[in-house]
């Protein structure tokens, strides 16, 4: 609808029908819910007071974030809920969601040793069942 020129007139007078569900933010968190109930098939309505993806949305670095930061401050519950939660992401958003390779450097004098900083990325692979 939304690509259709002319829809934002055009939408008030579809909006005399009944709705299973009312999403209030057009953001992602608002736009990642919109797919969840219509794909379980429910009638929803998205309610947005500026634009799609004007507030923080927009400013994303589009990075689906894995939890590896949490690891660090000991947080582990909080980094294996990230960890899955992008795992999910990966299996249900193929093609929106991939696989990004990062070079760390490490060097000597660092604050966190390197053989540290291995044995994290080793606890944080098993946490995603990887290696
Ligand atoms: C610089 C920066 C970089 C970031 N990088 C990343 C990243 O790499 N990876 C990552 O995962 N996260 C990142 N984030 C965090 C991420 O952007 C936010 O967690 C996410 O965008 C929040 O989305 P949202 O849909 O909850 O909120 P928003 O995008 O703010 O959407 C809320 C929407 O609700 C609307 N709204 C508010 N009140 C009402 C109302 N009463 N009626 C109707 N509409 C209303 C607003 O207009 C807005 O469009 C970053 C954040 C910033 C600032």
């Amino acid at each position: 609808m939304v690509w259709i020129s002319g829809w934002r007139s055009q939408i008030w007078s579809q909006l005399d029908q009944e709705f299973d569900v009312l999403i209030i933010g057009g953001g992602i968190t608002g736009a990642g819910i919109l797919q969840q109930v219509t794909q379980a098939g429910l009638r929803a309505l998205l309610v947005e007071a500026r634009d799609f993806a004007s507030g923080t949305s927009s400013r994303s670095s589009k990075l689906v974030h894995g939890g590896l930061r949490y690891l660090r401050n000991a947080q582990l519950r909080l980094t294996l809920e990230s960890v899955r939660e992008r795992e999910y992401l990966l299996r249900q958003g193929r093609g929106l969601v991939n696989r990004l390779g990062f070079l760390y450097t490490s060097m000597r004098g660092d604050k966190l040793p390197g053989w540290i900083f291995g044995f994290g990325l080793i606890a944080y692979d098993l946490m995603a069942h990887q290696w």
